[in-house]
């Protein structure tokens, strides 16, 4: 790709911002929650433009576009917007039909939805409540995306909904229309339009604040934390003069943005060393994060299945029970945790059961594979998700500690089990070094290849910038 190129594609970008804000503008009108991110995407495409050098500090890495991103040390010249009164009037001299874009809102309902979208239809309302297809419109989740086209009678004309899926990022298009024969109804894959989003920062307070303060969504920090076990998470251990460098997705529908999507890669400088993480999905489930060398970031399975960070826990084969006296074994390990402290699934794996037991009182009981056994009891509320058959992934919320059963005071009874064989979850060596096979393993390296080149360009923009260098006029 040429530099031409880029500034070409840059250009189309700007001009496709001018709609976007004077479609926002328009919208503006009417209010919607959709409108500001919409306002605020298109002057961060108006941002990109004069950072041309930046492009061109990025060209070599083909196929991407250098996002809005919050790369601080790149933005700082002040932008000169052209002058766009002469194209905003033109387009919204354009008026019917009336267009809305907005995003669902926390407890929304189909009638709420349609009356911000300002559709006054009856027939298309009832339509939707009665039609299999459409029932994602009966019950929105919050943060999806809209669109309506309608009438200045407020008749509908077309309703898009967009869905997507948060672990294989994989999206779906749910649309009704209005035809001469009434209305129709279809869902379609969806292809959202997905950006790279690089961002860098070096912390100064706690992780989670720089983090945030340097523009990474709370959505992708989660990530961060999720790439590594409980125990072991570097993103907690950062320190102020740390340095982190960040790829995840940005998705965008019809030029909105949507939301973030899935963090593909990290980097963390910490206690002299730095540590790289790359998603990897073989599985098609979302994948989980690597080093370079192919060895699986987190355990397969958690010691701990809870966030505390410290339990007192009581592994002993043999013992008197605390509430019937009796010696007996103790099949094993007792975590003493508040009542209501999360309790998380160890591994992936399958409900075998859950319900109540005498002495375990609620429990749930998962197989991770062949001869392979978790249990959790005493719990003083059992998710509603879990199910006999239900699947669950490592880390998933499962219940809550509590008491019930025969138990003296609120606490996890967890069992680990191979093959009958009761086994001490702290001291035992688990089967959880996994490593990708070499065959995975080379394909790995060529998705994870134009990750590292942009972490490494990053990290070079990162080290001139902290050592007082202008980053962009040092380039080229
Ligand atoms: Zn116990």
């Amino acid at each position: 790709m040429t530099s031409q190129l880029i500034v070409g594609k840059e250009l189309r970008r700007l001009g496709k911002g001018v709609i976007d804000l004077a479609r926002s503008r328009r919208l503006s009108q009417v209010g919607g929650g959709g409108v500001t991110r919409t306002y605020l995407v298109a002057l961060g495409l108006f941002c990109v433009l004069p950072i041309g050098a930046t492009a061109a500090l990025y060209y070599s890495i083909p196929n991407e576009t250098l996002t809005a991103s919050p790369v601080r040390t790149l933005t700082v010249e002040p932008v000169r917007l052209p002058d766009l009164r002469g194209q905003m009037a033109a387009i919204e001299a354009v008026t019917d039909p009336i267009s809305h874009e907005i995003f669902v809102r926390e407890a929304e309902t189909l009638t709420s939805l349609l009356a911000r979208l300002q559709i006054k239809d009856t027939q298309a309302r009832d339509f939707i409540i009665r039609n299999p297809i459409t029932q994602a419109l009966v019950y929105p989740k919050q943060g999806q995306f809209v669109t309506a086209v309608a009438g200045e009678d407020g008749k509908l004309e077309e309703l898009r909904l967009y869905t997507d899926s948060d672990i294989s990022g994989k999206g779906s298009l749910l649309e009704v229309r209005r035809t001469a024969r009434g209305f129709q109804a279809r869902t379609t894959p969806y292809e959202y339009d997905t950006e790279l989003t690089m961002a860098n920062g070096v912390v100064s307070g706690s992780p989670d604040t720089s983090l945030l303060n340097a523009g990474v969504p709370a959505k992708i920090v989660e990530q961060m934390h999720s790439a590594f076990d409980f125990d072991r998470d570097v993103v907690s251990q950062l320190q102020r003069g740390d340095a982190f460098r960040l790829i995840y997705e940005t998705k965008f529908a019809e030029g909105s943005f949507v939301r973030h999507g899935r963090l593909l890669a990290m980097q963390l400088d910490h206690d002299g060393k730095t540590t790289e993480l790359f998603r990897f999905d073989n599985d098609n489930a979302g994948g989980n994060f690597y080093d370079a060398e192919g060895n699986i970031s987190r355990r397969t399975f958690m010691r701990v299945p809870l966030d505390v960070q410290s339990v007192t826990s009581e592994f002993s084969p043999m013992r008197r029970h605390p509430v019937t006296g009796v010696l007996r074994p103790h099949l094993g390990t007792d975590f003493r945790a508040p009542w209501g402290a999360v309790v998380r699934a160890a591994a992936d794996g399958t409900v075998e059961f859950a319900g109540v037991g005498t002495g375990y009182g609620n429990y749930i009981r998962i197989a991770h594979g062949p001869g392979i056994l978790t249990l959790y009891a005493h719990l003083s509320s059992i998710d509603p998700h879990v199910k006999k058959g239900t699947k669950v992934k490592y880390g998933e919320v499962i219940g809550r500690v509590g008491q019930t059963g025969l138990a003296t005071g609120p606490h996890l009874h967890y069992e680990l089990k191979f093959g009958n064989v009761q086994i001490n979850p702290m001291t035992v060596r688990l089967p959880d070094t996994k490593k990708l096979t070499p065959y995975q393993f080379a394909q790995m390296e060529v998705l994870i290849a134009p990750l590292r080149a942009k972490l490494a360009r990053l990290q070079q923009v990162q080290v001139s910038s902290l050592s007082g260098k202008n980053a962009v006029s040092q380039t080229n």
